[in-house]
C-alpha cells in the first residue's frame, strides 16, 4: 500500500528524491578516517558507546550461522561485530556508493596496508535505496534472513509514508517467521521535548545542533501529518544532513501492519544503565574504551557527548509466525 494509508501531507516526489540523494552524497563524501583521526575526534567516546550498544544488540539477538541483512550498512563498521557472533552469511545494503566501496575494502582487507582481516562468512554488498526499492526482487536468492539490522538509519525512511512503508515491507518480506529486526534511531520524544524547551527553533551543545524549519514555529506536530517532519542535524565529525522525526508509537503501529511486533524499545541512557549491569557487557565496554578505569560511562564521555546519546533509542522487533522447525 505505498502512499495508500490515511496520512496526508507528503512532500513532492522529486523533492523527496533530492533529500535521499543529499543524505547519500553526504555519507559518500565522508571517507574512512585513520586511526589517529578517530582517536582525536571530539566524539570518540560517543562513537565507542554507540559501538558498544550495537555490539550488545548483536550479541543478544544473533546466533551462530545466522543469515544477516544489514540495511544502511555504511562503511561496514559492524562487520567485526557479526564476525564475533559467528554468523553464516551477510548482506549489506546502502544508498551511498562511496560507503559501499569502503565496506568492500573493509571486507576484502586493504591490500596496501597488508592487513587482511579474513571474515569467516561470505558477504554480498549492494548499493540501493532501501526505502524506495523492492529489495525482495534483488535478494530473492539470499532470503529469508534470520536477522535484519538497521543502525542509525531507519529515520531516513520517514520522509514520506510511502518510503516508511517500503522500508517495513522490505524487512518483513525478507525476514523469516520468528526472525529479528534490531536497530537504533533518534528518540523523537527527546528531540521534540528539547525543541519545546528552547526559545528558538535550534538547540544543541558543543558537539551537535538540531534546527527545525520555520514551518514548525508553533512546535506542534499534528497527528494527521506524522511523516516528513524534517530537521537539520549536525554532529561534529560525523553527520550533517536532513533527518526526519519518527514518532515511535506510529513506528510501532506501522510495523505491526507488516507483521513486525515490538519486543524492546529503550532510550540509550536506559539501555546503558540496564545492560552495563551484566559483567560480560561491562567488560566489553572496557575493552572498547568507553569506560575509563573505575569510571562510569557518564564521566568517560564528556557531558555534551552524554547528552547526544540521550537523543537515541534502540529497538527490537520480531516477525510474526513460528520459526521454521530445524
Ligand atoms: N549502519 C551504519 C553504522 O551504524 O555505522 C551506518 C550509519 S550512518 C549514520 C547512516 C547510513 O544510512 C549511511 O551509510 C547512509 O548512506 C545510509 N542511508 C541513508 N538513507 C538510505 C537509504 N534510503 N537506503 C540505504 N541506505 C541509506
Amino acid at each position: 500500500g505505498a502512499g495508500g494509508g490515511g496520512y496526508g501531507g507528503q512532500q513532492g516526489y522529486s523533492e523527496e528524491r533530492n533529500s535521499a540523494r543529499r543524505v547519500a552524497d553526504h555519507y559518500s563524501a565522508r571517507s574512512n578516517q585513520t586511526l589517529e583521526e578517530r582517536e582525536n575526534s571530539p566524539i570518540i567516546h560517543l562513537k565507542k558507546l554507540n559501538n558498544w550498544i550495537k555490539s550488545v544488540l548483536v550479541q543478544l539477538y544473533a546466533r551462530p550461522g545466522d543469515c544477516v541483512l544489514d540495511l544502511a550498512c555504511g562503511k561496514g563498521g559492524d562487520l567485526i561485530k557479526w564476525d564475533k557472533a559467528r554468523v553464516g552469511y551477510y548482506v549489506g545494503v546502502d544508498i551511498a556508493e562511496g560507503s559501499i566501496k569502503d565496506c568492500m575494502t573493509r571486507y576484502n582487507g586493504d591490500a596496501d596496508q597488508q592487513r587482511r582481516k579474513k571474515f569467516s562468512f561470505p558477504a554480498r554488498l549492494i548499493c540501493a535505496d532501501c526505502y524506495e526499492t523492492r529489495l525482495d526482487e534483488y535478494l530473492c536468492e539470499d532470503a529469508p534472513f534470520d536477522i535484519c539490522s538497521c543502525q542509525f538509519a531507519m529515520h531516513y525512511s520517514w520522509s514520506t509514508e510511502a518510503r516508511a512503508r517500503q522500508a517495513l515491507a522490505n524487512i518483513s518480506a525478507l525476514l523469516r517467521p520468528g526472525g529479528t529486526f534490531i536497530g537504533t534511531m533518534p528518540d523523537a520524544n527527546v528531540i521534540i521535548k528539547r525543541l519545546r524547551e528552547t526559545d528558538g527553533m535550534e538547540f544543541g551543545n558543543s558537539v551537535y545542533w538540531i534546527t527545525f524549519g520555520e514551518e514548525y514555529n508553533e512546535k506542534k506536530f499534528p497527528a494527521s501529518r506524522p511523516f516528513g517532519i524534517k530537521y537539520k542535524f549536525h554532529l561534529e565529525d560525523a553527520v550533517d544532513c536532513p533527518e526526519w522525526v519518527v514518532p515511535f508509537h506510529l513506528f510501532k503501529l506501522l510495523a505491526e501492519e507488516y507483521d513486525l511486533e515490538l519486543v524492546l524499545m529503550k532510550n540509550f541512557h536506559e539501555f546503558v544503565h540496564e545492560y552495563l549491569q551484566k559483567p560480560e557487557f561491562a567488560d566489553l565496554m572496557r575493552r572498547l574504551g568507553a569506560l575509563g578505569d573505575g569510571r562510569s560511562v557518564q564521566s568517560t564521555l564528556s557531558q555534551d557527548e552524554w547528552e547526544v546519546s540521550y537523543l537515541y533509542l534502540a529497538f527490537v522487533l520480531r516477525k510474526r509466525g513460528p520459526p521454521p522447525s530445524q
